[in-house]
């Protein structure tokens, strides 16, 4: 079984759920680094002949709608990371739905083609947005990978599945990719991306993706733009956030070398028509 490795394509500001987080409004106003590092992840992923999945910000594919068609350009899949960043737990069904929306339409004038993946921003589904996949269907989407099977600092689901599945919504469905949990030192996290990929050692991370695709699951992988910039501007704040936000960022380079080297990756379309998910 593969893995499938993919980007969420946003900027160093687009940091959830601190007091110093920058409003939709100021973003305009703040130096943007996304440009040069999504071009630095694109060059790896070119170097390593590798396509992924790139689920890009709405209001980042809108002011760069060039690195939308690099990207696309490349062969990878183009997806949706929401249009706002908003956590979904913050937004009532209705201004989800319609951020979802107004993603998907921006993206899909850029490239021309359906976009049919979408993650949220922070893995914020939780139980009470009962919604949510309602809403991803009836907005058109036919997968998503949002949901953080195990309990975490921006919701999670503790009754969360961990392989893929089917969810059915009248006639639609939608195949949804929990974020691959497994336990390390008796606690459910996620190595395969965010604070845990650039803190753990590689050796452990390769062991544990290993584990994970003997049981028959894929391991998906994801990172940030900003994640390839060590020196990348801070925003301020606790001990504890800076740690998990800024940890081993001059280490995640050579990992994600590491993990194209070592596993055969692929993007969430080309997994889904491999295995039939959403039948043939
Ligand atoms: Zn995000």
């Amino acid at each position: 079984m593969e893995c499938i490795f993919s980007v969420d394509v946003e900027d160093w500001f687009h940091i959830l759920d601190i007091p110093s987080a920058p409003k939709i409004s100021e973003w305009d106003s703040l130096p943007s680094h996304v440009e040069k590092n999504f071009r630095k992840l694109l060059d790896i992923f070119s170097e390593k002949d590798v396509q992924v999945t790139c689920f890009f910000l709405g209001w980042v594919a809108q002011r760069f709608p060039h690195l939308v068609r690099e990207a696309a350009g490349r062969g990878h899949e183009i997806a949706s990371h929401g249009y706002s960043h908003k956590l979904i737990y913050r937004m009532t069904e209705q201004e989800f739905f319609q951020d979802a929306v107004k993603s998907k339409a921006i993206i899909e004038e850029i490239t021309g083609r359906p976009v049919s993946g979408y993650r949220c921003s922070g893995f914020s589904v939780v139980e009470d947005t009962d919604w949510f996949f309602d809403g991803l269907m009836e907005a058109g989407y036919g997968y998503d990978s949002s949901v953080f099977p195990a309990p975490r600092g921006h919701g999670g689901m503790k009754s969360g599945r961990c392989a893929p599945y089917l969810v059915a919504g009248g006639s639609r469905r939608l195949v949804e990719f929990p974020i691959t949990i497994t336990r390390v030192f008796g606690r459910p996290l996620c190595l395969f991306g965010g604070g845990y990929l650039r803190f753990f050692p590689y050796s452990l991370i390769k062991k544990t993706a290993l584990n994970v695709l003997r049981e028959g699951r894929p391991v998906i992988f994801y990172i940030h733009p900003r994640e390839i910039e060590p020196n990348h501007p801070r925003l301020p704040m606790s001990v504890r956030r800076r740690f998990k936000s800024y940890v081993g960022l001059k280490k995640t380079r050579g990992k994600i070398m590491r993990i194209l080297d070592d596993f055969e990756v692929t993007t969430f379309e080309r997994f889904i028509a491999k295995y039939r998910l959403l039948g043939s």
